[in-house]
């Protein structure tokens, strides 16, 4: 039987969330569909998360309910991951299960989509997010040298909270990449993506799993998976260095030659430093050229993806 909707709900240490996440999601979608089903990835939580779920699952029988157990936590990268893989749905969303997400916006891009058939992607951003002013600040500056370093083009407060077609969903499961930055996937693979805001509520129960650490360490991996531009770093500080170094050996020759004054020695010593030090970076700096080549093929993404062909019709 085809499914109307999915909606992937990775959850780590959620056991005081996942009733609720349940009765609210079950009340708000019931309204849009009867064809929907749940897929619960519990990421290896060590609190009562999974029994939780078997237990909504043995009590709610009027709802498909999917549960994928991790051996242990993997990231959510990884349970969004074994969502939409294991998701049937015409429709799949990925929403937290903490109720941050308002599950009613679900239903809202559903029908968006269902109004729209040019739009394959309808994807949340935080209108307003009660964090601090510094944090607020530094996620603007990632957003920005994040776009610019990778080309693509990446919305400021993107969520991970989004409902796609099954076209873009396939897309996704089809990328196999290991290290996965999924605010990158989701605009590397480009199709029509309408965005719209939302405002975070506030948690229900437990506690926020990305403190400043694990933000950081994901803003890099997320800069490192989607840009070579550190690997050309070494490059333009080669080209740079290069380029003062020859200026300065040719004010020193100038001063030497054309002056009565002899040139510092100070000054060819210092130029041929860096001229030095230029062709040492500038060799790293290709090195990581060809690393960044090698470091793209290796995520064997496609090189082209085809959203529809139109072709002629047979006699
Ligand atoms: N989550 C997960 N694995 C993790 C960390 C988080 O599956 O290792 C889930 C978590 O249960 C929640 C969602 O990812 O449903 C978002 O996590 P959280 O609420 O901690 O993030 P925040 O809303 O603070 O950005
Ligand atoms: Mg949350």
């Amino acid at each position: 039987m085809s499914i109307k909707l999915s909606l992937v709900v990775p959850c780590y240490n959620e056991e005081g969330n996942v009733e609720n996440f349940l009765n609210e999601a079950k009340s708000v979608i019931g309204c849009y569909t009867d064809s929907y089903e749940i897929v619960f990835v519990n990421d290896g939580s060590s609190d009562s998360t999974g029994k939780n779920l078997k237990k909504l699952r043995e009590d709610n029988k009027d709802v498909r309910i999917k549960i994928i157990t991790f051996s242990r936590n993997f990231g959510k990268e990884a349970a969004m991951y074994a969502g939409l893989a294991n998701s049937a749905g015409e429709y799949v969303s990925v929403i937290d299960a903490d109720l941050q997400q308002n599950p009613s916006f679900v239903v809202k891009m559903a029908e968006i989509l269902d109004s729209d058939a040019d739009c394959d992607m309808v994807a949340a951003f935080q209108a307003e997010r009660k964090e601090g002013k510094a944090i607020s600040f530094l996620k603007k500056c990632f957003y920005k040298l994040i776009s610019k370093a990778s080309h693509i083009d990446f919305v400021t407060d993107a969520s991970d909270f989004r409902t796609m077609r099954r076209c873009v969903v396939d897309t996704i499961v089809s990328l196999p990449e290991y290290h996965r930055f999924s605010k990158g996937i989701f605009s590397w693979v480009g199709y029509n993506t309408v965005s719209i805001p939302y405002e975070v509520r506030e948690r229900v129960s437990g506690e926020t799993k990305w403190g400043f650490k694990k933000l950081l360490g994901y803003a890099f991996d997320g800069i490192v998976a989607y840009s070579d531009s550190l690997l050309k770093l070494p490059l333009y500080c080669g080209a740079l260095m290069g380029l003062i170094s020859v200026i300065l050996l040719i004010f020193a020759a100038v001063v030497d030659i054309f002056t009565s004054y002899i040139a510092p020695f100070a000054f060819y010593m210092f130029g041929i430093m860096l001229l030095i030090g230029s062709f040492i970076c500038i060799s790293v700096g290709v090195l990581g050229v060809y690393i960044g080549k090698i470091h793209a093929q290796v995520k064997q993404r496609p090189i082209y993806i085809v959203k529809e062909i139109l072709t002629y019709e047979n006699d």
